[in-house]
């Protein structure tokens, strides 16, 4: 297996160098996979803010009519459908621990289950133990709890690290953290990804075959796993500005970059032509 050692600084642009990457569709059909937050929507304070626009969900509605696409997030199936305002698209939520299809509706899928209890007493314990630090945001998710940070003071970052270490060594069988974008996720600890999740739902929809170019676009850690998943099978989008030095120097498994949320809406329009 090659070793890719990119950073984000040294991708092509997916818009900007079209040419490049309509080659690496070679005529094939896109199917397009696309992380919510800071990919369809800019990442807000907090994340119930996170509205789509209504350029953007129009053009994603467009490229549906073209070619599958699949929203694929790590929150709550039904969260983002409401902050999509759709029920016409393939979600896959909590990772990919929940899919509905407008086709099919919820298509059961069990790696997340037998959790639930685990998931709501770190819950408890998190609101108990966090609570009370100001800007702190809890959100219970079907198989997974998230700890947002990004309007906590600075000074309180560590206790709330801290806190979170606690939790994981108490249950170092049940619970696994991943990082993001100033927000720990605890979730089961179990061998699944949106790299899994996109696998699974490539094959689920049908879509696992040679006429098909799965892309996927994703903007944060977890997005790794999906862009791993795709090396020889896709294409993996990073969106973020390469000027962004929490984005620049980062090691990536994507072949292209978008720059903004603006670029991927252009992005979007161009393929749904
Ligand atoms: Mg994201």
């Amino acid at each position: 297996m090659t070793v890719h050692a990119s950073t984000v600084r040294d991708l092509p642009d997916a818009l900007h160098d079209e040419g490049l990457f309509f080659e690496r569709l070679a005529g094939r059909r896109p199917a397009v996979f696309l992380d919510y937050d800071g990919v369809l929507t800019p990442i807000v304070d907090r994340p119930e803010d996170a509205v789509i626009s209504k350029g953007m969900r129009t053009t994603v509605r467009a490229l549906a009519r073209r070619c599958p696409v699949c929203v694929v997030s790590g929150r709550d199936r039904q969260v983002v459908q409401e902050l999509m305002g759709v029920d016409d698209l393939v979600v896959a939520g909590s990772h990919g621990f929940d899919i509905w299809s407008p086709s099919e509706g919820t298509i059961a899928h069990d790696a997340g289950s037998g959790y639930e209890a685990v998931i709501s007493d770190a819950t408890d314990e998190l609101r108990a133990a966090l609570g009370s630090i100001p800007g702190v945001v809890i959100e219970p998710k079907r198989a997974s709890v998230a700890v947002h940070y990004r309007l906590v003071n600075p000074e309180d970052h560590g206790r709330i690290g801290a806190v979170v270490d606690t939790l994981l060594t108490e249950r170092p069988e049940q619970l696994k953290v991943t990082p993001g974008k100033k927000v720990y996720e605890l979730q089961p600890k179990i061998d699944w990804n949106k790299g899994r999740a996109v696998l699974y739902l490539l094959e689920t929809l049908g879509l696992d075959t040679a006429d098909v170019v799965p892309l996927y676009l994703g903007d944060d850690i977890t997005d790794e796993d999906a862009f791993r998943a795709l090396r020889g099978l896709g294409v993996g989008i990073i969106v973020g500005h390469a000027a962004d030095p929490e984005v620049a120097g980062r090691a990536t498994a994507a072949d292209f970059v978008l720059d903004s949320t603006t670029e991927v809406e252009q992005f979007l329009s161009t393929l749904a032509r």
